[in-house]
């Protein structure tokens, strides 16, 4: 059988790197967010391809991601690790020279006790209340902890996908609040905030999923394609039903395709009878539950049968197979499962 296909354009991935680092100044350090196996899409290849593009900075959510990356890339670029410095990572971060981001007092007692003279960054929540070291802890430590040189104060937009949220302000001013007169380099934005304007910019920013083609960089180029096999095809007569639960039944005779993914392949159960696969430039409405494994497809209108249908590509990207299920192009592009052929597309330089 020929495997279910995700086709992921590297070359696609390095221009809209480049599209967003010419959104912001010369001066402006462009990174790569790569966390969660580079959004689903394979670590190892996405960063090698971000490299040669000219990324010299990665961002990762754990150390062990960020163990991958090092292995990835070499020595050389560098690698900060979101979740900061946690309990059982000291060897690592020292070893694979990761930079953690850290979040907490206890997370700057125990790299200032363990890792000395070994770089770090500091995280500020200026109001997502998720990550980071808040405004009083970060009064009473930042005399400190600037003396100790952290080589970045970041901090994370909870709204920037909203440029009308009144929150994108009051973080800026908390951010402002928090580090102006440092001296230090600092980071506010990912791909929404970068869209926000230069305000937003300060001396590093951290793209991560318009660097895949997603929302909310609507100039990105699209970067996959998704090709699910046809395991098998049947004619269904009118009143046969398709599918767990019966949830939808044939009014007219329909041929129907069986395909090759499902739910534990990332296509959410939410898609059931809502989404639509492709035949070339032709639409197949998906018709029943998406099981684990299968989905059913009505292909009654083709006039042959096709090899293979797309989920993804040209006609359907990322943040409209997501609107039809309910979620964020986010969700879709992390959940795409092992189970696919990962097939790289890149233009030798
Ligand atoms: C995930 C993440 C990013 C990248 O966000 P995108 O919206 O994918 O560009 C940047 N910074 C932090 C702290 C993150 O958690």
């Amino acid at each position: 059988m020929t495997t279910a296909t995700l086709t992921i354009d590297l070359d696609a991935i390095a221009a809209n790197w480049r599209r967003l680092d010419r959104l912001t100044g010369p001066d402006v350090q462009t990174a790569a967010v790569v966390k969660a196996d580079a959004y689903g899409l394979g670590i190892t290849r996405v960063a090698r391809a971000l490299a040669l593009a000219g990324a010299r900075r990665f961002f990762v959510a754990y150390a062990e991601e960020g163990a991958a990356l090092r292995q990835a890339l070499g020595e050389g670029p560098q690698i900060s690790v979101l979740s900061g410095h946690m309990s059982g990572d000291t060897e690592m971060i020292h070893d694979l020279d990761l930079t953690p981001m850290l979040n907490s007092l206890e997370q700057i007692t125990r790299h200032l006790e363990a890792l000395p003279g070994h770089a770090f960054g500091v995280q500020l929540d200026t109001g997502m209340n998720r990550l980071g070291v808040e405004m009083l802890e970060w009064q009473a430590v930042a005399p400190i902890l600037v003396e100790a040189g952290p080589e970045l104060l970041m901090s994370h937009l909870a709204c920037a996908d909203d440029p009308d949220h009144p929150l994108n302000e009051a973080q800026l001013a908390a951010f402002l609040e928090m580090t102006e007169g440092t001296g230090l380099p600092r980071s506010l934005s990912a791909t929404g905030g970068i869209l926000l304007g230069p305000r937003y910019h300060f001396d590093l920013t951290r793209p991560g999923v318009g660097l895949f083609g997603g929302l909310p960089f609507e100039a990105a180029q699209p970067v996959v394609t998704l090709s699910l096999p046809v395991i098998q095809t049947r004619e269904v007569a009118p009143g046969e039903a398709v599918g767990y639960g019966c949830t939808w039944e044939a009014e007219t005779p329909a041929v129907i395709a069986t395909v090759a993914a499902g739910y534990a392949d990332g296509l959410p159960r939410t898609l059931s009878n809502i989404a639509t696969l492709w035949d070339g430039d032709t639409p197949c409405p998906l018709v029943g539950r998406v099981s684990m494994d299968l989905i059913t497809v009505d292909i009654t209108h083709l006039t042959e049968v096709p090899r293979s249908l797309d989920i993804l590509g040209p006609h359907q990207t990322v943040d409209a197979l997501a609107e039809a299920g309910g979620t964020i192009g986010y969700e879709i592009l992390t959940g795409l499962g092992p189970r696919y052929l990962r097939r790289y597309q890149e233009n030798p330089a």
